[in-house]
């Protein structure tokens, strides 16, 4: 490790220069590539120093698969809730007294009892699952049905800790994934039915229910708020960490649904995020291998192509290409990614795993560089639940095709993993150094769904808009005013600013 002290005479040098492109220091930045390589073989130190790095935005978030199974237990025992010892599953009460022999026991009796306390964890995530007696796929898929019940009431306590976690991973933003409203669209859905004109469909829905869901959803997201700041003491002058971390949510859809209930779902994500700056988009989730979400992957499409052109401004991220051969037939591992964007209008593909076995592959890889839609890579959750993991993995080909990338948790919960070890994952598998990650940190927050312009004219030649060209992110003095106005306008580019600083913060120490 270098000392800070000749940052000073760097800085001379850089101003004597007066070079308007390199805006921001390479000096510091260098030592801590430097650093990194160092340590490279030290997985210890390697986890120091990513801990302490700034990461930008985690893109791609379940709120119900981020949360510890420790903390749905607590969850769950306020709750009163029992264990359906032959499924672990959590279900209501009235419970059986504790006991070896009891069937149906309180959930509170796994704090004194490890036996049961460990089976719930096991069973809830991905800890002691065992690759080869068990598939990954099925045990990850099947621990949200046996926990979702004490999910129920403690939306806003999860989105505290996923912020609180987030805080932790030195993160600046987070998109979490939610259905809000729970099953309200889909029994929209359900109750009105089917009709292949989807203009009239939309109007039945609006005019059958779907307009009552999004003003509940709102109160819910006021009520969340309200709820999560007194819960993290965000009012507290010092406000801690957690309170600074930016957040904002996608609809989630459940696609493996019928139509109309998917549809309904698609259509209260649209009309929702039209409305709501907290909600900025929507996306598509449950196991895309599913019958249903591979049957009808061309409507899901064709659907969110219809409603894009009456809401083009709400943001579309896609799950497309969670798939791997032998998970479903070749055939259908050949074109939801391009679906997805084309005609989906995905701005973000959330995992992409399966982009090499897509109809032609390096066009699509171009085409996807050409309209700048990022991945959402997320390693642990693809190794565990998919097998994918090392040079399997397209990671690396989408960063030599020059596509977006940015590291995302999926479920961190239920994977038992965080940003900064997927940080960890991607610099020992692909050997990634220190300037490839904070270049993903860039872009997470370039691709974050937060309203307003970008901090940079040119993101990969690191120069900042206009407004900005002569402000530095190490600098201890004001912002110019050109910059400050232009920050004003802008919600993303304050962020992105703000992680620039973070930067230097970080960097400083090299
Ligand atoms: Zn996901």
């Amino acid at each position: 490790m270098q000392s800070s002290g000749s940052f000073p005479h760097i800085l001379v040098l850089f101003l004597s220069t007066n070079v308007a492109l390199a805006q921001i220091s390479t000096a510091p930045e260098g030592r801590a590539n430097r650093y990194l390589e160092s340590i490279r073989r030290q997985p210890s130190l390697v986890l120091a120093f990513l801990r302490e790095m700034p990461k930008g935005g985690d893109l791609h978030n379940h709120l119900g698969g981020s949360i510890y199974a420790e903390e749905l237990i607590d969850y769950a025992v306020r709750d009163n809730l029992c264990l359906d010892q032959s499924t672990r599953t959590v279900v209501p009460g009235p419970c059986e007294s504790c006991g070896k022999q009891a069937s149906k026991p309180a959930v509170e009796c796994g704090y004194r009892d490890p036996e049961l306390y460990n089976s719930m964890i096991d069973a809830w995530s991905m800890r002691n699952w065992h690759p080869g007696q068990e598939s990954g796929h099925d045990h990850f898929f099947a621990s949200f049905s046996k926990f979702g019940l004490a999910m129920r009431k403690h939306t806003a306590e999860a989105i505290a800790a996923a912020m609180e976690r987030a805080a932790a991973d030195h993160l600046e933003y987070v998109e979490l994934m939610h259905t809000f409203g729970g099953s309200a669209a889909a029994e929209v859905g359900a109750r009105t039915g089917w009709n292949p004109d989807f203009a009239v469909m939309r109007e039945q829905f609006l005019g059958g229910g779907i307009k009552e869901v999004v003003a509940a959803a709102r109160q819910e997201l006021d009520s969340n708020e309200h709820a999560i700041q007194e819960k993290l003491a965000c009012q507290n002058p010092a406000r801690p960490p957690a309170c600074q971390v930016g957040v904002r949510y996608l609809y989630q859809v459940q696609r493996g649904l019928p139509p109309p209930q998917v549809f309904a779902q698609i259509l209260t994500g649209f009309e929702l995020a039209s409305v709501d700056p907290r909600v900025t988009g929507l996306n598509l989730v449950m196991p895309e291998d599913f019958y249903v979400p591979m049957h009808d992957f061309h409507l899901h499409m064709k659907m969110l192509d219809f409603l894009h052109s009456i809401y083009p401004n709400v943001h579309i991220s896609l799950h497309a290409g969670e798939l791997a051969m032998g998970l479903v037939p070749p055939e259908g591992l050949g074109f939801h990614i391009r679906e997805s964007i084309e005609l989906g209008h995905a701005e973000r593909i959330g995992h992409g795993v399966d982009v090499m076995n897509e109809g032609k592959p390096l066009e699509l890889l171009k085409e996807m560089a050409r309209r700048n839609v990022l991945v959402e890579i997320c390693l642990t959750s693809n190794d565990v639940i998919l097998g994918v993991r090392g040079d399997e993995h397209p990671f690396p080909i989408y960063r030599k095709y020059g596509v977006p990338v940015a590291l995302a948790t999926d479920d961190e919960g239920v994977s038992r993993s965080d940003m900064t070890h997927e940080y960890l994952r991607a610099a020992k598998t692909y050997g990634l150094s220190y300037l490839d990650l904070k270049g993903m940190a860039r872009e997470s927050l370039e691709h974050g769904f937060l309203p307003g312009a970008s901090f940079w004219a040119d993101i990969i030649a690191k120069r900042p808009v206009g407004a900005c060209l002569s402000d530095r992110s190490e600098s201890s003095g004001g912002l110019s005013v050109a910059c400050r106005r232009f920050l004003q306008t802008s919600e993303k580019a304050r962020l992105e600013w703000k992680l620039e600083q973070d930067f230097s913060t970080f960097e400083k120490r090299f």
